[in-house]
């Protein structure tokens, strides 16, 4: 990499944008002294829970264990079935997999990468009428994943979700302030994930996860599972685990939360400065009428992918792909996947195409005029060979 190159991420130039802030943040928590769910994650999760509209937020120790309490939360029991994409971070299905429960894939939509309510429809259907039995338990929620930051079709998830009487998890680890008609990524389901992994939109510095709900009876659930089940220090009602959120991290998000909707503003910005030199050469993200994307990744499909990184790699530009491997046929899931859809055709059908762009907020408009401009040139170039 050339020493003046394009990072695709930086959660330190995140950290270098708001440095005073963040460290008299740090500060503050060092010397009050209290140092595992205080002032600063109670005051967090409130703030959270007010910027995605809904009542009430539980700060956990990372995306993955939101998940996993999420669905906990939901009544899952170990050999239910959860139904979610295989286009997605692992995260998603290690913790399905952490509840006990059996991941069942169905396909995603080819614009827009997240889950297809007509593959979720119809596998639903056949599932149901007896057809892809493989689940010991029964089929007790849907995972729709937000990828990328633009939400799934809402709508149409959580009326077949009603239909056949499942709890609407959504994983919003990639969708921090995304919406549908206003409402955001979050608020559609009946419990929702975040992680704030360094590099999402809203992260931390180091791991840190939260789940949101308008139900007082979930959210309570979440609060007793995330420590022990304790409702009353050291008195556990049921059993639980240690997933908590430290206050450093939580203090860093209240800082970084106060800009998340100006980054997200940046984001887009750098989406379209992509889109105007990029439109011509290759097919620019869809965006839905009425949905807001927040480009957590600003994902393409070229023909000859890793050749085209390989060229950006060698000017100094960074890229990553976010799958290289959908999650059924990876290593560790080739065996035991079940895909409860007619197929994964689309899935199947993209993840070697795909490229994610550089995109962080503090991006400089130079860098990225640098790096579209010059894949616009390679892509062009392409297509006449
Ligand atoms: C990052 C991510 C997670 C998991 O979050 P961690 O905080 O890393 O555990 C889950 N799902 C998706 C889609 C993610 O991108």
């Amino acid at each position: 990499m050339k020493k003046d190159g394009i990072l695709q991420t930086s959660p330190h130039a995140h950290y270098m944008a708001h440095k005073r802030e963040v460290d008299t943040a740090i500060d503050m928590v060092l010397r009050k002294g209290r140092y595992i769910l205080g002032e600063a994650a109670a005051s967090f999760e409130r703030e959270f829970a007010r910027f995605i509209g809904v009542g009430h937020g539980v700060g956990v120790a990372n995306g993955t264990d939101a998940i996993t309490l999420s669905l906990m939360a939901c009544g899952a029991r170990p050999g239910d079935g959860v139904v979610t994409v295989s286009h997605t971070a692992v995260a998603t299905i290690a913790a399905i997999e952490r509840a006990g429960c059996v991941p069942c894939f169905v396909d995603v939509d080819p614009s827009t990468y997240t889950m297809d309510p007509v593959s979720l429809g119809s596998a639903l259907k056949d599932f149901h009428r007896g057809k892809k039995r493989r689940v010991p338990g029964k089929i007790r929620a849907v995972i729709p994943v937000h990828l990328y930051g633009h939400p799934c079709d809402m709508k149409a998830i959580r009326s077949i979700a009603g239909r056949y009487d499942l709890f609407v998890v959504e994983d919003c680890a990639q969708a921090h302030g995304a919406s549908i008609s206003g409402k955001k990524a979050g608020s559609w389901g009946d419990i929702a994930a975040f992680s704030f992994y360094p590099t999402k939109n809203l992260g931390c510095v180091g791991d840190g996860g939260g789940v949101v709900t308008d139900s007082a009876v979930l959210a309570g659930r979440v609060r007793m599972l995330r420590e022990y089940g304790w409702r009353k220090r050291y008195i556990s009602e049921s059993s639980g685990m240690n997933s908590r959120l430290d206050e450093i991290q939580a203090a860093i998000l209240s800082v970084y939360l106060k800009y998340l909707a100006r980054d997200n503003e940046r984001r887009c910005q750098i989406a379209d400065i992509y889109g105007s030199l990029l439109k011509d050469v290759v097919d620019t993200p869809t965006v839905r009428p009425g949905y807001r994307h927040v480009y957590h990744q600003y994902v393409i499909q070229i023909e000859g992918r890793d050749r085209v990184r390989g060229l950006l790699q060698k000017e100094g530009i960074a890229t990553l792909i976010h799958y290289p491997l959908p999650v059924h046929i990876q290593p560790a899931y080739r065996k035991k996947s079940i895909i409860i859809s007619r197929d994964l055709k689309v899935t199947e059908s993209i993840y070697k195409r795909i490229l994610s762009l550089p995109m962080y907020p503090e991006l400089s408009d130079r860098s990225v005029l640098k790096a579209g401009t010059l894949l616009s040139s390679i892509l062009s170039s392409n297509k006449r060979r």
